[in-house]
């Protein structure tokens, strides 16, 4: 009993809960199977470590806030021709985080940029990477508050931390001279130091319209195509087609 009392508390003091949770479980098991000491220490640190990790990637997707957990293996490829699928499965082992690589998702709405953007995003949180998901209108937001209120720096610093920063839906809204010259900044900055995934509904030749000054934006896709991945996502809405489908199965 009292061994047991101390066991608990120890356990407890050294934050080892799946340990706690499981020593008396998988020590039967280890009587039943001839288990040595060492089998049973082992087997006890595995489920801890495996419980720590799983932890680490649930706490990862929550900080990264994704609009909405899509993988990959919801995806299906045969509905968008023109996306590699096999250029995907490369990217979501990661590479172009450590490269500190952009990628461009380009498209018309609904073809499932957003969900292989986040597909990725949750890919680096199992591998163990920081990731912030910004839809654009969101982060122009957010810095444009920084800005007001005296914090920019701050903001910008911290901007830099994540290995990937997902910017989704560049080209919704056209924003302000100040909202666009701190989207520039923001961009300039994390430029080959941390990897970024762009979605947009706007070809290259159309981001002057977004960004107003030409000359800006020449400087800002310069750098952001330099050494950059490019997706496309040619083909009919998918939502547009699901609907269309449920309509037609009603009788
Ligand atoms: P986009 O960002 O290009 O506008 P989304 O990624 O938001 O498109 O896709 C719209 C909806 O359709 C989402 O619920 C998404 O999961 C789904 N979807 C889009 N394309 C596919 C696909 N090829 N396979 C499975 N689901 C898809
Ligand atoms: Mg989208």
């Amino acid at each position: 009993m009292e061994t047991e009392l101390l066991l608990k508390s120890y356990l407890k003091r050294l934050k080892l809960s799946t340990v706690a949770q499981n020593y008396l479980k998988v020590a039967q098991e280890a009587a039943q199977g001839n288990l040595r000491y060492e089998q049973y220490l082992l087997a006890l640190l595995e489920q801890e470590v495996a419980a720590r990790e799983a932890n680490r990637q649930r706490a990862c997707i929550i900080q990264a806030r994704f609009p909405v957990a899509k993988t990959l293996d919801t995806f299906d490829f045969g509905a968008v021709p023109s996306l590699h699928k096999a250029k995907v499965l490369e990217l979501s082992r990661g590479d172009y985080l450590a490269n500190k690589e952009v990628v461009f998702m380009v498209g018309s709405p609904g073809t499932g940029k957003t969900h292989i953007a986040t597909a990725l995003g949750i890919c680096a949180c199992r591998q163990g990477k920081r990731v912030r998901f910004y839809t654009v209108a969101g982060l122009v937001n957010d810095l444009t508050e920084a800005q007001v209120e005296n914090r920019l720096g701050k903001l910008q610093t911290a901007l830099l931390k994540p290995d990937l920063i997902i910017l989704d839906e560049l080209g919704f809204v056209p924003f302000s001279k100040v909202g666009a010259e701190l989207l520039f900044t923001f961009c300039a900055a994390r430029y080959e130091r941390g990897a970024m995934i762009i979605t947009t509904n706007l070809e290259f030749a159309s981001w002057t319209e977004v960004f107003g000054d030409p000359r800006l934006t020449a400087a800002l896709l310069d750098r952001l195509t330099h050494r950059s991945h490019i997706l496309e996502f040619n083909a009919e809405s998918y939502r547009f087609r699901e609907s269309l489908r449920r309509r037609e199965a009603l009788p």
